[in-house]
């Protein structure tokens, strides 16, 4: 019997005019995480994987389950178009489903209207043979404890029960990109995976202060984003050397604002890699009230050097939800281990929550900002970081 994928995407959200751009996009999306291992082809709003051996089945369903865009992904058992042959192979490929459950119903699909019994004669005709063979089912249309599918198309009919379910979200690479702020703590990667989720693809920069952050840290940033990437898809990380403009800010601006002029710094250097990378947006993990950077007036102060929109998606989110998520996407035992951040570095005892932008602009006077981001910007390093880790 020939096993083959089905993989079913949002048909609302894909409506309109510029529907087959993002149909096209998710097919390659899909081919880029199977390689090799199967034919990936679109056909009336279905995605076929064939598997170029069984063997692969369970790693395809695995990767294709986390490609944006993708709302199911369900096995199936390929027929000939009779339905003797949809009965022999349903029986036979869902025997333990239909074993270990008391109620089923079957439905139908015709795509192919061509054959000559309609959906529902072939449901009628297929559950009698199921009821037949299956001493301990019995029908349940509303509430049954299986479905099982049988999809009639042009080339062969499918069979299948179980759905397993995708990520959902919009293909990466439809909404053009943007650059996220990675730290090493548990908010930025849920905030890069949220936003890559609406389809934005995402470019990576994360500040260093060697020799007060170490090399371990930058490693476990690597660590993080390897997990996003496993549903954005490749991520070019760049790393900026932070320790001058740290060390800068220590010595010259009141201790109240620190975090608050680092964090304006941040942005700064954000947007001149933006510029050059062709992202059209920022994305920060914070969240209001988390910390005293992250309340109303700081985030204003913040915004103020941003020339991007910025994106926050867990600006409204509690923390335990934030938590939710990055358990989900296995981040949140990598972002707990205790390696120091930049941010964390030169803490001020008492900083400032509600931060006035005049008397900021003013504490940064004493600073030369453009040398200390020139600076910093030409010692940037770029790595790509994949599914697999560094490459
Ligand atoms: P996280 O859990 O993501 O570290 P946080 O709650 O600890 O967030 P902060 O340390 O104040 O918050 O940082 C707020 C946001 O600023 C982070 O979510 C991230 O987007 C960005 N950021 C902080 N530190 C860095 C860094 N070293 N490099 C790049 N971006 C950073
Ligand atoms: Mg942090």
């Amino acid at each position: 019997m020939k096993e083959i994928i089905l993989i079913k995407y949002g048909e609302i959200i894909l409506k309109g005019l510029n529907r087959h751009i993002f149909e096209d996009r998710l097919v390659n999306n899909i081919i880029k995480v199977v390689g090799e291992k199967a034919r990936v082809y679109k056909s009336r709003a279905t995605i076929y994987a064939e598997p170029a051996s069984p063997e692969y089945n369970d790693e395809i369903v695995d990767k294709v389950s986390r490609v944006f865009g993708v709302v199911s992904v369900n096995r199936a058992a390929v027929c000939e178009k009779s339905l003797e042959s949809i009965l022999e192979i349903a029986k036979d490929y869902l025997k333990d489903e239909l074993s270990s459950v008391s109620t089923f119903k079957v439905e139908t699909k015709r795509a192919d209207k061509t054959f000559p019994l309609k959906s529902p004669d072939v449901s009628r005709e297929i559950g009698g043979g199921i009821l037949a063979a299956f001493r301990n089912l019995s029908v349940n249309v509303k509430t049954p404890d299986t479905i099982v599918n049988v999809e009639i198309r042009e080339s062969a009919a499918y069979v299948y029960s179980k759905k397993i379910a995708g990520v959902g979200g919009m293909p990466t690479g439809s909404s053009s990109k943007a650059m996220l702020l990675l730290s090493g703590g548990i908010d930025s990667p849920v905030a890069g995976y949220m936003m890559a989720k609406r389809g934005l693809e995402l470019v990576g920069i994360h500040f260093a202060s060697p020799p007060y952050t170490s090399l371990r840290s930058e490693e476990k940033v690597h660590d993080l984003l390897s997990k996003v990437a496993r549903y954005s898809g490749r991520i070019w990380l760049h790393t900026v050397p932070f320790t001058e403009i740290q060390e800068q800010i220590r010595e010259k601006c009141p201790e109240e604002f620190f975090t608050i002029i680092m964090r304006r710094f941040m942005m700064r250097l954000s947007n001149m890699l933006a510029a050059n990378t062709d992202c059209h947006a920022l994305i920060t993990g914070e969240s209001v009230a988390q910390v005293a950077s992250q309340t109303t007036l700081a985030l204003g102060c913040t915004d103020a050097v941003a020339e991007y929109p910025v994106f926050r998606p867990c600006i409204g989110m509690d923390k335990e939800e934030i938590i939710t998520i990055s358990r989900k996407i296995d981040t949140f035992n990598i972002s707990i281990q205790p390696f120091e951040d930049c941010c964390t570095v030169f803490t001020p005892r008492h900083p400032k929550t509600r931060p006035q932008l005049p008397d900021i602009i003013e504490a940064e006077k004493v600073l030369d900002i453009e040398g200390l981001c020139q600076r910093a910007y030409e010692g940037i390093k770029r790595i790509s970081i994949t599914a697999d880790g560094v490459e």
